[in-house]
């Protein structure tokens, strides 16, 4: 059986010429670049909440680094150091591999470099904190909406929603592999979230949710939104399923954003640019902090069941 620093030196150490030091030593040296400002954050993935124990260990290494990176996009923030606490029920070396081969490819296509960890035995959980730079003063917060500001979305949020959907036998998608790459492979938005400073008053990554997520911003900003229903994105799936998916489904990590109308042209060209669906779904108003209308295509409001995931509700 390998010892636990085998198992480091062969699964996580690579190189790191982003780090001054990096994996191996008691800590990692970062050298931050002048003028920004650290964006820091942890997500943990626990099996039998945010995964199947069965998970293809691929898809979990990229997703579990992909859900932090979803994040640091959603500061509009330049994802840079993470490191990467383990617990293992037991060493299985290809399970290993494949974790860190997912993990990797994810790594690599956005920049990141693993400098540190900790690796133990224990239930089967991963957590990354993620670092990642901001120009100082720039990061997209929640609490900035204004308004009369106007509501964006990225990309088909529901996706990932619909596909565990299909896995669990809720529905039976006619092709189910776009929403199993969502749920599998999130894309967290991270040229989106550098495109959109200085454009975007308020931002957050959909973890949880349409409603809910943006009800985040809301809440932090004192403002009410308005939905128009016929603006939102379509899943391509036309019933009761696919609406909840794409109001309370989580897990899909596109970024719900708000900005001044002033900037709706800009932002319009940016989704040009970045070949990326990015559509107008409503505006902020002032009432009661954190409420959200939904408006039918004939101005009815409808009802909003269930808004979205809440681990302790
Ligand atoms: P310490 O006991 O000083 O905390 P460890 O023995 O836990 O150090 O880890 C040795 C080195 O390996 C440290 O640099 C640590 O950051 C790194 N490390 C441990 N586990 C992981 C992991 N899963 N991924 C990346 N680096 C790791
Ligand atoms: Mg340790």
């Amino acid at each position: 059986m390998p010892s636990e620093f085998t198992l480091i030196d062969r699964y996580f150490k690579r190189p790191t010429p982003t780090a001054v030091l990096g994996v191996g030593d008691d800590c990692a040296l970062l050298r931050p670049t002048p003028g920004t400002e650290l964006a820091v954050t942890t997500d943990m993935l626990v099996a039998g909440t945010h995964f199947y124990a069965d998970t293809d260990p691929e898809d979990l290494g990229w997703k579990t680094l992909a859900v932090n990176i979803s994040d640091i996009a959603a500061m509009g923030a330049t994802p840079r150091w993470a490191t990467l606490a383990l617990a293992l029920p037991a060493v299985d070396e290809a399970w290993l591999a494949a974790f860190a081969k997912g993990l990797f490819a994810c790594a690599e296509a956005f920049g990141v470099a693993l400098v540190g960890g900790d690796t133990t035995r224990g239930p089967l959980t991963f957590s990354i904190t993620l670092l990642g730079e901001v120009p100082i003063g720039q990061a997209l917060r929640r609490g900035n909406a204004r308004a009369g500001d106007e509501v964006w979305v990225s990309g088909t949020p529901g996706m990932a929603a619909l596909g565990l959907a299909h896995l669990q036998g809720r529905c039976a998608l006619a092709d189910p592999t776009p929403c199993l790459a969502a749920l599998h492979h999130p894309q967290p938005r991270v040229a989106l979230g550098l495109g959109l400073r200085g454009l975007a008053s308020a931002c957050i990554d959909i973890s949880d949710g349409l409603l809910a997520d943006l009800g985040h911003i809301l809440a932090q900003s004192g403002l009410t939104a308005t939905l128009q229903v016929e603006k939102l994105p379509a899943t391509g799936v036309d019933d009761a399923l696919a609406m909840e998916c794409l109001l309370a489904g989580g897990d899909d990590y596109e970024l719900a954003f708000t900005a001044p109308v002033t900037a709706h042209g800009a932002i319009e060209a940016l989704g040009r640019e970045l070949a990326l669906p990015l559509r107008c779904i409503g505006t902020l108003g002032h009432g009661n902090p954190g409420t959200i209308a939904l408006l039918d295509a004939t101005g009815r409001p409808l009802p909003t069941a269930r808004k979205g995931y809440d681990h302790f509700a």
